[in-house]
């Protein structure tokens, strides 16, 4: 197979991105051999500008497909797994057990979403007097539950057979529970693919395992171009919003997402109040799927800082605050709409739906209050409006006074930064790095420190063979 000037293969393998290589979003990596084809992950595109992709078709068969390996389970890298199925594929997944745990909570709330979906269409169509049906699902739910029943765990650091002639390795990558780099050695050489990276000092997860030396490198770049302050600065500076919002009486609300920043959050808040950083108060954990996270992270210790994992192993929470309080039912909202001085957490992370949008509408308006953002706003989002300045938004149709303290806190990132990407793809001493997951900015300012260190960049296209 040829193409783009013929440039010779280093490592025996060729790569065919069916996402996650021009963007941030819908990572999946077919991995190709002589003989053996693995793809790493089957991410979902998000955003609204991304999301017809997710229906366009694979650029190769997914029937050809031998294995597919998820490197962990945020809806980026796991969301198009059932399509994957529904249209053929029918090979093993493997992952860690701690990532095929959150891939399976990830994916039913992915589904249930999509019927709700379909639901207000269908409404929608018949009012409107539309024939036929208006919408087809990506894929049935048995498609989900047979995809499901084909997860395969595999330890960390343990070889393991992938498909006929091809071996893996998963190491920590630090990024959320269960994620993995993954090693490949085939027949020609070793393709190395970092998943997401971790921070380095961030307050669950250690610093990523180091990477094996490897023949070619596709490495992560989302913060390729960036610095993140120390853990320090940013507890710091979450402690000092919590502290005055709750000396005048206020309530805090922290929009997070389930996965990594809700556990990030309560371990935090319970670390602060143990400095006396912060008063002692309530804390509400209003997030169903927060709290089946929270679940998964206390089952599943071993990818966990070992002062984390200590702690849980002597029966000691670490996403517990003094006060925690988790919400049952839907009710939460009402419950504290008088409330005064209560921490409240609850998603979704960049208020695109979920609970919080039911406090917002009774806090925002209260000057006393604060909104806390722990984690980015992307463009489009109701979070975004709120950090841009807006005075006055929508929340379910009403219009509402931006009158409480917004604060962003910077630095909660699950994402490694550039100091952190570039000793990692030094230490694995790649002959061809090839820079994903990243917008253009990140990926080529990786690249360009590739080349000035006498290395070999190269750039993925969706859907365009590359040999590596
Ligand atoms: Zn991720």
């Amino acid at each position: 197979m040829t193409s783009r000037g013929a440039e010779p293969s280093l490592s025996g393998w060729t790569l065919c991105s069916a996402g996650g290589c021009e963007g941030v979003t819908g990572s999946a990596h077919l991995l190709m051999t002589e003989d053996a084809r693995v793809l790493v992950d089957a991410g979902l595109f998000q955003g609204p500008d991304e999301e017809a992709a997710n229906r366009a078709p694979w650029p190769f068969d997914p029937r050809s497909i031998d294995a597919v390996v998820l490197t962990h389970g945020h809806l980026d890298h796991v969301g198009r797994l059932p399509r994957l199925w529904a249209d053929g594929y029918r090979g093993p997944v493997f992952a860690t057990a701690a990532t095929l745990a959150v891939a399976e909570v990830v994916l039913r709330d992915a589904a249930r979403i999509q019927a709700e979906d379909l639901a207000r269409a269908r409404r929608r169509a018949r009012r409107a007097g539309i024939a036929g049906d208006p919408a087809r699902p990506a894929y049935a739910d048995n498609d989900l539950e047979a995809v499901l029943a084909r997860g395969r765990s595999v330890p960390f650091q343990r070889r393991f057979t992938v498909c006929r002639g091809v071996h893996g390795t998963l190491g920590r990558a630090g990024h959320v529970l269960g994620a993995a780099w993954l090693a490949l050695d085939g027949p020609g050489g070793r393709v190395l693919v970092s998943g997401d990276l971790g921070d380095a000092d961030g307050p669950l997860h250690p610093a990523p395992e180091p990477p094996p030396p490897t023949d070619a490198l596709l490495i992560e770049t989302t913060y390729a171009d960036g610095h993140h302050r120390s853990w320090e600065a940013t507890a710091r500076a979450f402690a000092g919003v919590v502290r005055r919002t709750l000396e005048r009486g206020g309530n805090v609300l922290i929009p997070t997402f389930a996965l990594e920043r809700t556990q990030a959050v309560l371990n935090t808040l319970q670390v602060l109040e143990a400095r006396h950083a912060i008063p002692p108060s309530r804390v509400v954990l209003d997030a169903p799927m927060g709290e089946r996270m929270t679940e998964l992270y206390r089952r599943f210790p071993h990818t966990l800082r070992s002062a984390i994992a200590d702690r849980l192993a002597h029966g000691d929470d670490p996403f517990h605050p003094a006060g925690l309080e988790v919400a049952r039912g839907g009710g939460a909202a009402r419950d504290l709409r008088d409330a005064r001085g209560v921490v409240i957490v609850a998603g979704a992370g960049m208020l695109t739906g979920g609970r919080m949008l039911q406090h917002l509408a009774f806090h925002l308006g209260e000057s006393r209050n604060a909104l806390v953002f722990v984690g980015y706003q992307a463009e489009g989002t109701l979070g975004r409006e709120i950090v841009d300045g807006a005075e006055r938004v929508r929340v379910f149709g009403n219009e509402v006074e931006v009158a409480a303290e917004i604060a962003t806190v910077d630095g909660f990132s699950a994402h490694a930064d550039a100091p952190v990407l570039d000793a990692w793809w030094r230490a694995s001493r790649a002959r061809v790095v090839v820079p994903v997951h990243g917008e253009a900015a990140a990926r080529e300012a990786l690249a360009a420190r590739v080349v000035a260190a006498g290395g070999v960049a190269r750039r993925a296209t969706l859907g365009v063979p590359l040999p590596l």
